[in-house]
């Protein structure tokens, strides 16, 4: 595969991360999860967590893991989602561009080796976290609604997608661990 199209390789692909088994981050020396908001933990018409939402993160935490949301979408959106959840956020973070996201986790003196970038979008998630040079997770949109901010992006999302699964590049969360996942 050409290096371009690499950049578009996420590391591990789940349907939604709540499928996805808290124990899977711990396994694969995960320390930090980044995670998209829209689309990937809840819909753009969640205004704040749900009672699942709020269960899976919890078992995140109780893991010893450190968790924060990092949106595209803006300030207000964010924030209250964020509130809600209990999580430190970064709204407008501008994906697939890394310098906010770069300067937040600085402060936060996370190390980038350790951290998990969890979203729904090839564009923005996969290329941003590749750039950024931290794993990712890929999942499936959450639900089928988009705002329309991101309808363009599908546009070349879907072909992508379905390219990565016909090259055999979408490696399931599930596999880890097992000698049968080098390739
Ligand atoms: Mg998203």
């Amino acid at each position: 595969m050409r290096k371009r199209v690499k950049k578009f390789v996420p590391t591990y692909y789940a349907k939604n991360i709540y499928e996805v088994d808290p124990i899977f981050f711990k396994a694969i020396g995960v320390e930090t999860v980044l995670l998209d908001l829209d689309n990937t933990l809840a819909s753009y018409k969640e205004l704040t967590a749900s009672d699942r939402t709020k269960e899976y993160l919890k078992k995140l935490i109780d893991l010893g893991l450190k968790v924060y949301l990092v949106s595209n979408n803006r300030g207000k959106r964010v924030r209250e989602y964020a509130e809600s959840a209990n999580l430190k956020y970064i709204a407008g973070a501008r994906k697939p561009l890394r310098s906010r996201t770069k300067k937040f986790l600085k402060n936060e003196e996370i190390d980038l080796k350790g951290v998990m970038m969890v979203g729904d979008q090839i564009l923005t998630d996969v290329y941003f976290a590749n750039r950024l040079g931290v794993k990712i997770l890929l999942t499936d949109k959450l639900v089928s609604e988009d705002q329309w901010t991101t309808r363009f992006n599908r546009i070349i999302d879907r072909p992508l997608r379905r390219r990565l699964h016909r090259k055999n590049k979408l490696k399931e969360w599930h596999t880890y661990g097992s000698r049968t996942e080098e390739s």
